[in-house]
């Protein structure tokens, strides 16, 4: 099978028979939406009231909406009165926590706190608000993609007023310390939102154990289609909406609720806490037995970040000497499907901030590449993948002017 990019072609002409033989090692950028996920998607199409209609049609979606928000709330511990936000995605989840929660603070006399490894939709965030004059401190790592918790105690001013670190990283899998955290804020009255998209439905999370106030999901990292996400917000936590409109949403996120995706992600959901931690077992045997096969037949690589404290569905790897790209071609090719770095910034050739941060050369960096397991994928599917990679990385290395 020859899978190769090309772009010049128009839709319809792509070999998209061919996509379903693709073997899918990219969950961490998405997941496909899940059989009994479209099987409830199919059987509401016809669920087209208004949520905020005040008759049948409207008020039998409200219902269906209003029991998704509350299986949510009871997954992560939340409360009778705290909130959970219906959004389009992570991103909007993440910036609505950040923005929303500073619009009540005003820069010049504000310090607000993150980590060096975010998601752009975190990171980005607070390079604007430095911009504008908040003061940030940036929380760095060690080498296995941790933040260092005593830099984060010893930042805490008297003026910090938020503070916000993932709770596991997309590209690594690194798994923060976020009870510290959350310990950290609460003795010291800051509020902490934590970026959970990648996380969540994998890591049972109580938010009340955990003293977290406002945490992140998104709907296509857990089965459910594009389009729907949501932020867990604590009663108390006072924000400002960044989209503004007809009072949805506790007011606080305008726009008519997209009550599919409510139903998606509803499903998904249900099914997450059926499978949690038998997948998480089953995934973590498949990573490695990976990092066991990648050791065993190709030299000179890196695992990056400690196997034991990231995630069971992500490995990132260096292999020396090469470029990603090239990796990426030859496993395109054979109609398999990774990342270099976060997919969010594959089209760049900078290394990766979050290899970076963690220590990882500029030049390894940009030989890296993330395998991400999913719900779909089979322990005999490394086969296929270990039949072709060891060739590839060999073939690149022959023609590589920096190998030896
Ligand atoms: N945060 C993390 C850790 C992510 O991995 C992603 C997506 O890859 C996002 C936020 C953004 O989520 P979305 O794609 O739903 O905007």
């Amino acid at each position: 099978m020859t899978i190769l990019p090309q772009p010049s072609k128009r839709p319809e002409e792509y070999p998209f028979e061919s996509l379903a033989e693709c073997i899918y090692f990219d969950n961490a950028a998405t997941t496909p939406v899940r059989e009994e996920v479209k099987d409830a998607i199919k059987s509401h199409l016809d669920v087209f009231g208004n949520p905020s209609s005040k008759h049948p049609k409207g008020l039998f979606a409200r219902q269906l909406v209003e029991r998704v928000r509350q299986d949510f709330k009871e997954y992560v511990g939340a409360k009778a009165k705290d909130k959970l936000i219906f959004t389009g995605c992570g991103s909007e989840s993440n910036n609505l926590a950040v923005q929303g929660f500073l619009s009540n603070h005003r820069p010049g006399n504000t310090h607000i706190i993150t980590s060096t490894i975010e998601h752009p939709s975190v990171a980005n965030v607070f390079k604007h608000l430095e911009s504008v004059g908040y003061d940030v401190s940036y929380i760095p790592v060690d080498v296995d993609g941790i933040i260092k918790v005593d830099e984060l105690k010893r930042s805490v001013k008297r003026n910090t007023k938020l503070i916000s670190i993932m709770f596991a990283n997309n590209e690594t899998g690194s798994i923060q310390p976020i009870a510290e955290i959350g310990r950290i804020a609460r003795e010291n009255n800051i509020v902490f939102h934590t970026d959970a998209v990648q996380a969540f439905g994998k890591i049972p999370v109580d938010i009340y154990e955990l003293e977290i106030d406002m945490l992140s999901f998104s709907g296509h990292k857990i089965y459910a289609p594009k389009g729907i996400g949501g932020l867990i917000c604590r009663e108390g936590i006072e924000l400002v909406p960044i989209i503004h409109g007809g009072g949805q949403e506790y007011g606080m996120r305008g726009g008519t609720e997209n009550t599919l995706g409510i139903i998606a992600v509803g499903r998904a959901l249900e099914l997450v806490k059926e499978n949690n931690a038998r997948e998480a077992e089953r995934l973590g045997k498949m990573k490695q037995s990976l990092i066991e096969r990648l050791g065993e037949t190709i030299p000179d690589i890196t695992i990056n970040g400690d196997p034991s404290k990231t995630m069971a569905h992500i490995l990132n790897v260096s292999f020396k000497g090469i470029e990603a790209e090239t990796i990426l071609i030859g496993l395109n090719t054979e109609g398999i499907c990774v990342s270099k770095g976060s997919a969010c910034s594959s089209d760049k050739i900078i290394p990766s901030h979050v290899l970076t941060a963690m220590g990882v050369s500029a030049r390894d960096a940009l030989g890296s590449i993330r395998f991400s397991f999913g719900a779909y994928n089979e322990m005999s599917e490394l086969d296929r993948l270990m039949s072709k990679l060891p060739g590839i990385v060999e073939r690149a290395r022959e023609m590589s002017p920096v190998y030896s």
